[in-house]
């Protein structure tokens, strides 16, 4: 049961100074439930990595395929609907709308994809992230922590297949990272969320149970928790 598989992609960005192979034949899964970080140096290619495998940008070859639908004969429309409805996605830089509440923040996916926002499964999702009593406050009065956790609920209230998270503890302190961390990690024990995360952070990555190491554009390295010892 792999919800995301890349198939041989190439992603090539052309400019007036020519062109750059950001991923070269890249062929990776990911198993339900699992928790994968993917690790390489700046401009190894991770972010166009989890830009291709979550349908946000297109690859120049290869297939992407997620949840058994390939992405590749899929228009605008049906490729925006397929992610809103299939996939979670979290930044660095939190991403949430600082005039609207948590709780209206959660909801906006939902309005997002068409589905009509219920108060019960968005209380359930803030809840999820330990945040029930944070519901009517806005991002300005969250600690980083708490904005982060808010828009993890905000990638979850939709169920998605894959959850993606760009560098999501880039911006925060490390006792705060660590409880991010935690709960990425106890979401994929606890309901089986399959995670990718992008990090340049050793001790981020070792909150996974998979790491994946690029460097120009290529996976060559990989290691399993079985590989590295029990973590956290
Ligand atoms: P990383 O996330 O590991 O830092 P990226 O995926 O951002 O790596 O970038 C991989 C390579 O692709 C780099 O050489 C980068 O400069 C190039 N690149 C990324 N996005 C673009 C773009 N939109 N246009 C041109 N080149 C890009
Ligand atoms: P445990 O779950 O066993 O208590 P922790 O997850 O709290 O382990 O962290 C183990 C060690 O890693 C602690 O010393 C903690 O301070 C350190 N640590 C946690 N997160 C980070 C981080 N982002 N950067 C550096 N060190 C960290």
């Amino acid at each position: 049961d792999e919800p995301v598989q890349l198939w041989s992609v190439r992603k090539v960005y052309g400019s007036a100074a020519g062109e750059v192979t950001a991923l070269d034949d890249v062929t990776v899964s990911f198993r339900a439930g699992t928790f994968t970080a993917v690790m390489g140096p700046s401009g190894s290619g991770k972010s166009t990595l989890l830009h291709c495998a979550a349908g946000l940008d297109r690859p120049t070859d290869g297939k992407v395929i997620i949840d058994g639908t390939d992405l590749g004969p899929l228009g605008e429309t049906a490729l925006t609907l397929l992610r809103r409805r299939r996939i979670g996605f979290v930044f660095q830089a939190f991403n949430l709308v600082s005039a609207l509440t948590a709780e209206q923040n959660v909801a906006l996916p939902l309005r997002l994809a068409g589905l009509r926002p219920r108060g019960v499964e968005v209380r359930a999702a803030l809840a999820e992230v330990g945040l029930a009593d944070r519901a009517r406050h806005r991002p300005g009065e969250l600690s980083g922590g708490e904005q982060q956790r808010v828009a993890i609920a905000r990638a979850l209230v939709t169920r998605p297949s894959v959850l993606f998270a760009d560098e999501p503890t880039g911006a925060l302190d490390r006792a705060t990272s660590r409880d991010v961390l935690r709960l990425l990690r106890d979401l994929t024990g606890r309901r089986g969320q399959t995670v990718v995360m992008v990090t340049h952070d050793p001790v981020a990555a070792s909150y996974a149970d998979r790491v994946l190491l690029l460097a120009d554009g290529r996976v060559v390295d990989e290691f399993t928790a079985a590989d590295t010892g029990p973590g956290h």
